[in-house]
């Protein structure tokens, strides 16, 4: 095996959902927004067992991602999109069943011409200005589609992860102003605003990022454990470098594994000479560049010679990798590379 090992818990992805649910009351449903397939994770297995954890309502960014998920789920469950009812996608929403959240008046437009009584949500801006109706275009188009009983009228928070920031209280006052009195159901939480409490909670919350082990959801179980193995070993000797561009040269004798992983698989470059990876307990640092396909780690304080290392695991989460990288543990689980093997464990194995 020369490919890398993605061993992904669905217990614990299982046991996250419960627990977010868990924190709104119990009228309150929690849905699973598992978009760009799953978090990076496989949208069929993680939808399958968020479904046999008890989510009965799933959201994707795009309605190719539902039909993906239609497929692994069956007939049963909602599934809403994001980006709403899109040119060329009325026959998809239709024989899939899938529920578009319609952003704009066009889009109104289209889904009500195009397949009229067929289950719709609606999407409001209440100031991330990314998807959603503006509260003008709202007031105008309100009664025309809440009389046609949308399946949920939502919002998304831009700061949620946030919970100081005095945005999540404007957008939330925002929300109230376009949505209250209203019959349909409403949703504005993420996984950062069920954490914000339950006036943030409404008829439906949407989280992701916590079912996957992410951070703003800090008591989440980790969900994502990533081995690399060992392709080869080399003694340097001082004086000499590591990997391309010679960016690191050993000051004393040195040991050097070289594992299969590297840019192509998600290892961003931006982690050369930066991130550690683990043997059992021991941190061992990426020495040199991350190339393509393999990256050079510094082995030498090892007593033996290990066969794989870890840098997904119990001592480096997606967001401690996250932050050597620059980024957020959103964009390390998404660019999780498809060339690593994945398994899919009952309980960490
Ligand atoms: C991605 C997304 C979510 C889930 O957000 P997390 O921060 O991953 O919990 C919910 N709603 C919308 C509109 C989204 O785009």
């Amino acid at each position: 095996m020369s490919t890398g090992r993605l061993t992904i818990d669905l217990d614990a992805l299982a046991a996250n959902w419960r627990a977010l649910d868990g924190m709104s009351d119990a009228s309150v449903q929690t849905a699973a927004v598992v978009k760009a397939d799953g978090y990076g994770l496989g949208v069929a297995k993680v939808g399958r067992a968020l479904a046999a954890a008890g989510a009965r309502r799933f959201f994707v960014a795009m309605s190719e991602e539902g039909a993906a998920l239609r497929d692994a789920l069956g007939p049963g469950p909602e599934i809403s999109v994001f980006s709403g009812h899109m040119s060329g996608d009325t026959d998809m929403i239709h024989d899939l069943n899938l529920v578009p959240m319609l952003n704009s008046l066009d889009q109104l437009t289209r889904h009500f011409e195009a397949l009229p009584g067929h289950p719709f949500g609606i999407q409001l801006d209440t100031g991330m200005n990314r998807l959603g109706m503006e509260p003008g275009e709202w007031e105008a188009i309100a009664p025309i589609a809440l009389a046609q009983g949308p399946t949920v009228v939502m919002s998304h928070l831009a700061c949620a992860d946030e919970p100081e920031h005095a945005m999540n209280a404007q957008q939330l006052a925002a929300f109230h102003a376009m949505t209250d009195g209203i019959e349909a159901p409403r949703s504005l939480a993420a996984t950062g605003g069920i954490l914000l409490g339950p006036e943030y909670h409404f008829d439906l919350t949407r989280p992701g990022i916590g079912l996957y082990g992410g951070l703003p959801f800090e008591d989440a179980r980790m969900v994502t454990f990533l081995d690399l193995p060992v392709v080869q070993i080399r003694d340097v000797a001082a004086g000499e470098s590591v990997g391309y561009a010679n960016s690191w040269v050993a000051e004393k004798p040195a040991r050097i594994a070289t594992l299969s992983g590297g840019y192509a698989d998600g290892l961003q470059r931006h982690i050369s000479n930066q991130a550690v990876l683990f043997h059992d307990d021991t941190p061992c640092p990426i020495v040199g560049r991350v190339s393509m396909d393999l990256i050079g780690v510094d082995v030498t304080h090892l007593g033996e010679t290990p066969k794989a290392l870890t840098i997904l695991g119990p001592h480096q989460s997606v967001d401690d990798l996250a932050q050597v990288a620059g980024t957020i543990g959103y964009e390390i689980l998404t660019q999780l590379g498809l060339r690593y093997t994945r398994h899919y464990a009952r309980g960490r194995s």
